[in-house]
């Protein structure tokens, strides 16, 4: 892993968790199916690990060898050592705080954080005995040192934010995090491969492999990467106490979905730009809110910080635009599905207004807003669906 680690993204995806001979000359690791491992003898079975922090299988819940090629290829994108693989990325958000908090803790959340997380913490956090802040995502060191309490562990963070594309300082939070004694939790999914997230500061990383890794919205699966032997501990326990397991179809899946992962996000984030640049110089459009697009907020933390990025974007219209000639716009789109979830090859658009949940101030627009997620179709005929759909839009507005 040391030398592979030297090599650039795109050379990894094409090598890492490929295992020789364990695949009989075959390119791809099989699918290893199982529950019940057999054993040579009962004192063998007697004296197999009941901890399973490494890598000799017990039963089929601490995996196998088509899991243990993923976890390679995920902590060799994020740039960590060991990683769990979780049924989905909403998992993996719940295994990293669950990981670190208990009882009587508090945790600093972005009011940006991805919606499910949220209410995560609310009601589950909430009823363990945890409580929750929200800060504002573009608060600045001392801004969010002024939430720290004596009782507070965790230092939550995602950058972009979902729907709201704020960025975070993530090397300066967690400086002043680290410096209070505070773990510091990454949703990196919009990041991957361009964030490195222990590089920055960041204890445990969390992705969710359904978007872009499984890469063709067939899978669902979610990962949390660490880069400590400590961390490993604590992650690699809560997940085994959680009985957490990940269907090793889909971990085969997502691997495949991996090898071409570098091609794809390079040509996405490239038209996604076409096509956000396209927006920004419409009347119709005050805002593109796409870290990566330059002028947009937060694009000197991203020119910073990331080598590429995803083609997800949000689009605030302008104040006189209703919300209801947005909705009339996204349902005129012939090349843009409507749905959840993203990194697809496919492109897809969904209204966001209202969709917000907000306490700490932030993230308020004046007008109506949008969230595009860019495929691998030709950007030309996206920006031509698109501008018959602005034609729909001032028609019913
Ligand atoms: C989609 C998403 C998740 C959750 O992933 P699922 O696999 O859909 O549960 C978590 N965080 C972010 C930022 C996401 O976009």
């Amino acid at each position: 892993m040391t030398d592979a680690a030297k090599l650039s993204l795109a050379t990894r995806l094409a090598h890492v968790g490929r295992t020789g001979g364990r695949q009989h000359g075959f390119v791809n690791p099989p699918v290893h199916r199982g529950s019940t491992m057999l054993y040579p003898s009962s004192e063998d079975r007697r004296n197999s690990s009941t901890e399973a922090f490494d890598r000799r299988p017990m039963y089929g819940i601490t995996g196998g060898a088509t899991h243990h090629a993923l976890e390679d290829m995920v902590a060799s994108i994020e740039g960590g050592t060991r990683c769990q693989i979780v049924p989905n990325g909403l998992a993996a958000a719940s295994l990293a705080l669950l990981a670190v908090l208990k009882n009587g803790d508090h945790c600093l959340l972005p009011d940006s954080s991805y919606g499910p997380t949220r209410s995560f913490a609310d009601n589950f956090l909430g009823r363990m005995g945890v409580t929750t802040t929200y800060y504002d995502p573009e608060a600045d060191a001392d801004g969010l040192a002024a939430l720290i309490r004596p009782e507070t562990r965790v230092l939550y963070t995602e950058s972009p934010g979902s729907q709201t594309f704020e960025m975070q300082d993530i090397p300066a939070l967690s400086r002043v995090a680290h410096a209070r004694g505070l773990t510091v939790i990454l949703d990196n999914t919009w990041g991957i491969g361009a964030f490195q997230p222990f590089a920055h500061g960041v204890d445990l990383s969390v992705q969710a492999l359904t978007k872009y890794v499984g890469g063709h919205s067939d899978i669902m699966l979610g990962a949390v990467t660490v880069a400590t032997d400590e961390h490993w501990e604590k992650l690699r326990s809560t997940a085994m106490l959680l009985g957490y397991f990940a269907s090793p179809d889909d971990c085969w899946l997502a691997l495949r979905g991996a090898r071409t992962m570098g091609v794809r996000l390079d040509r996405q984030l490239q038209s996604g730009l076409k096509v956000a640049e396209w927006l920004s110089h419409r009347p119709e459009v005050a805002r593109v809110l796409h870290p990566a697009l330059p002028g947009a907020p937060g694009h000197a933390i991203w020119k910073r910080d990331y080598t590429g990025g995803a083609s997800l974007f949000a689009v605030e219209f302008a104040p006189k635009i209703s919300a209801a000639a947005v909705d009339a716009m996204i349902d005129s789109l012939s090349l843009f599905g409507i749905g959840s979830s993203w990194g697809g090859f496919e492109s897809l658009a969904v209204p966001t207004t209202g969709d917000m949940r907000r306490t700490a101030g932030s993230g308020k627009f004046a007008g109506p807003s949008a969230r595009f997620h860019i495929g691998l179709e030709d950007p030309a005929e996206l920006i031509a669906d698109l501008d018959r759909g602005l034609e729909v839009l001032r028609a019913a507005n």
